[in-house]
């Protein structure tokens, strides 16, 4: 049965939540979850009943609602806080037994308006109980009293009215983490003979947590268990609701709008349709993703997605987050190499792919080289830089590492200097970091002369003194550090590369002072100028350039390029497929220039 895509609705006002479910028929939802928990007071009237206002509501909602409907209650306990998974509702904390009632009355509604004729009161609209309630498993195992009472809202094996229809949701969720007795709780849930689906739900602490969910979601397919809901929540769980149709989930949650997100790591329906495309997903998909922190902003779910939809290839493409501690670089090596081995070894996870960005690249290599005993021979390129960026995983779980930014600058280099090598041409290569080795290096093959130019001229130096070691033998193309204050102003400069992240939108160094061009004395009249920041679109060391370029003939190549063609390498590599680049070009630019 293909996973579900279901659409919670805090409901808060009537009319807005019966619009929100209209909406989320619209996008492409299949099933929407009225939350009420902040909305149902539990307000009793003399007689204990209930405040019939709000039970109208909810039952017109119910009838009204364009898409098959969850309704759920949601107990204060397991509601989360501070929005984690609340949409800012903090769960029900009233009379349990109004709650109970309520539940009762939803389940048993459509004979209710036979009898009770509650049906002429709410319009001309004929009640209608919802195709599933929510249910903690613990409120549910409470009192025998409240199983009881549920029990008779809901069908299952033994209920004896037959014009019940609503099926019982069990549901069970962490917001601490992983609770240490997930499994047991699962498997009571599942010998609940009421319950129709079990849900769990729990907060990841990191992407290991995902497999987590996997492996009980996969189990419980193979062995024709009940329809299970599996969902690790916040921002390394992403991967979980995503991949639900992979491991056979019964549904998997999405929300309306972008804004109203309400759990960080829930994807809007939009997303999982267009960006993920989650109707595609079936057992055999293949994983890739972008390895970093932050991963959130990058363009490459939506590049390599569209480009997998494209070929009509079987797989998908993830941000995958792994998060660092900022005081200490051996402890964020230990979780990237912990993290990155588990993702690897899963047997069912068909990971395949990864894209790794900062600050991971030079650990890439480092990993590779632990986990392969250091008998793995790394391609002269990675060897000489300490650094890579592309992952490819093998049927066989073997690995291979490339770096695709070496490959995307020179091939921007070659094509804009007409293909000609660079041998007797000098490029300036602002930055020491990954993408300044990648870019000297490119040069440095290219046949020119590069100048390192860094804020901290000691790993200039030292990048200088390596790469010359490691491109020694070669006849031409060498390098040499420079001091950034010290930049050439007298000799000929025939490319400026800027790998720093000076100019970039949201960093540090986006104020930082950009290279003067115009102080560049040697430069020269057909200088490649060349940036690899992307976001803004137009840094300003291009619109200097630009401005430049008014009196000289000077190239251009902008940040969107380089990530467009190191991006287009890694899917020829994992696909076999010839890039595609005009694609990745245009919806790069597109997504950048909103
Ligand atoms: P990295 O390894 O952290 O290196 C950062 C480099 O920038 C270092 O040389 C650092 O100098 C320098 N730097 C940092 N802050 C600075 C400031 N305020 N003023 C001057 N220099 C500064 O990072 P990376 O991986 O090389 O990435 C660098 C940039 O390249 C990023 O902005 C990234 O977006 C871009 N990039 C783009 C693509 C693409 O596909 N378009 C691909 C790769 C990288 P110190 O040595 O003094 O710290």
């Amino acid at each position: 049965m293909p996973t579900l895509i279901c659409v919670p609705i805090f409901v808060q006002d009537e009319p807005q939540a019966a619009a929100d479910a209209l909406a989320a028929r619209d996008s492409g939802a299949d099933l929407v979850e009225f939350r009420i928990d902040g909305f149902f007071t539990g307000a009793q009237g003399p007689q204990g009943a209930l405040d019939e206002l709000q039970v109208k509501a909810i039952l017109r909602l119910v009838a009204q609602s364009p898409l098959p409907c969850i309704v759920t209650c949601r107990a204060a306990a397991e509601a989360g806080s501070g929005g984690l998974n609340s949409g800012g509702v903090g769960g029900y904390t009233d009379d349990e037994m109004a709650r109970v009632s309520l539940y009762e009355r939803l389940g048993t509604a459509s004979s209710a308006s036979e009898t009770r004729g509650h049906a002429a009161d709410a319009g001309t609209l004929r009640e209608h109980p919802p195709r599933y309630l929510d249910f903690e498993y613990a409120s549910y195992t409470r009192s025998a009293n409240i199983k009881q009472k549920i029990n008779l809202a809901v069908t299952h094996p033994a209920q004896v009215r037959s014009d019940v229809s609503t099926g019982l949701i069990l549901s069970t969720h962490d917001f601490e983490g992983r609770p240490a007795d997930l499994t047991r709780r699962v498997l009571r849930m599942q010998a609940e003979p009421a319950a129709s689906v079990v849900k769990f739900a729990f907060r990841a602490r990191s992407q290991r947590d995902n497999l987590e969910v996997f492996d009980l979601l996969r189990d419980n397919r193979d062995s024709g268990g009940k329809p299970m809901i599996g969902l690790a929540m916040g921002e390394f769980g992403l991967m979980s609701r995503v991949l639900a149709p992979k491991f056979g989930g019964f549904l998997t949650f999405a929300s309306l709008r972008r804004a109203g997100a309400t759990a960080p790591g829930q994807p809007t329906v939009r997303d999982l349709l267009d960006g993920y495309r989650f109707r595609s997903i079936r057992p055999s998909t293949k994983v890739f993703g972008v390895v970093g922190w932050p991963v959130s902003q990058s363009l490459g779910p939506l590049v390599h997605n569209a480009g997998f939809e494209a070929i009509g290839f079987d797989g998908v493409y993830l941000p995958i987050p792994i998060a660092i501690d900022e005081h200490d670089a051996e402890k964020t090596y230990l979780s990237f190499k912990a993290t990155l081995s588990v993702l690897v070894e899963h047997p069912h996870l068909d990971l395949s792919g990864l894209s790794v960005t900062m600050p991971f690249k030079e650990h890439l290599v480092r990993w590779y080289r632990e986990r392969s005993g250091h008998s793995e021979t790394l391609d002269e390129a990675t060897t000489a830089i300490g650094a890579a960026n592309t992952l490819a995983i093998h049927p066989d779980r073997s690995t291979s590492l490339t770096n695709t930014d070496v490959h995307a600058v020179q091939r921007l280099l070659l094509k804009a200097f007409g293909g000609e090598n660079l041998a007797n041409r000098t490029i300036v290569v602002l930055g020491a970091g990954g993408a300044g080795r990648a870019a000297a290096w490119a040069c440095l093959t290219l046949g020119a002369t590069v100048l390192i130019a860094n804020r901290t001229l000691a790993r200039a130096e030292k990048l200088a003194g390596e790469l010359n070691a490691a491109h020694g033998r070669k006849n031409s193309g060498k390098a040499a550090p420079v001091a950034m204050t010290d930049l050439p102003v007298q000799s000929s400069v025939h490319g400026i590369i800027n790998c720093t992240p000076m100019g970039m939108s949201g960093h540090a160094a986006q104020k930082a002072d950009v290279i003067q061009l115009e102080e560049i004395a040697g430069l020269a009249d057909d200088a490649v100028i060349f940036e690899t920041v992307y976001r803004p679109l137009e840094t300003p060391l291009l619109r200097k350039a630009k401005e430049l370029g008014q009196t000289k003939p000077l190239r251009i190549i902008d940040g969107v390029s380089m990530f467009v063609e190191q991006a287009a390498a890694q899917f020829q590599g994992w696909t076999d497929h010839p890039a595609t680049v005009q694609l990745f070009d245009r919806i790069s630019r597109e997504a950048l220039s909103v």
